[in-house]
Formats: structure tokens, C-alpha cells, sequence
């Protein structure tokens, strides 16, 4: 039986970076949808790089402007404990 090497895989099925605010045709995030809201806010309670988060520039920013606001009125915490 030949030996099967089995190389590493350099392609790694990434999921497709498309922005969720896009496909779900959102012009204005909701800074008081928080369940949305926090999918983008790391675990250390950052907002994540739009590299990861795969958003596009236009919603990110209004992410981050929302993210900032909902803090402000303490909707999600400013770091998480
Ligand atoms: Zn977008």
C-alpha cells in the first residue's frame, strides 16, 4: 500500500470574508442591537479588525460609531471582566 502523505494544507477553507451587513442589506447598524453588536467585540471586549471581522469599510466604521455609542449608554461593557 503506497504511503499517503498528506501534505499540509496551505488553503485553508476560510469562511468568506463578506460583510454581514451587506447581505443582510443593513444601511444603518443599530447600536442598541446589541446580539449583532457583539459578535464583533472580541472576548477582551475589543472591536474586531475589519481583516477578521471581514466587514467592509463602510459598515465597519458605522460598527465602530455604534460599538462606542452602545458603550456610552452601557449596553456592552467598555472591557470585559
Ligand atoms: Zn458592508
Amino acid at each position: 500500500m503506497p504511503e499517503k502523505t498528506e501534505r499540509p494544507q496551505k488553503a485553508r477553507r476560510s469562511k468568506k470574508k463578506v460583510c454581514m451587513f451587506c447581505v443582510d442589506k443593513i444601511d444603518t447598524i443599530d447600536y442598541k442591537d446589541t446580539a449583532k453588536l457583539r459578535r464583533y467585540i472580541s472576548e477582551r471586549g475589543k472591536i474586531v479588525p475589519r481583516r477578521i471581522s471581514g466587514n467592509c469599510a463602510k459598515h465597519q466604521r458605522q460598527l465602530t460609531i455604534a460599538i462606542k455609542r452602545a458603550r456610552q449608554i452601557a449596553l456592552l461593557p467598555f472591557v470585559a471582566e
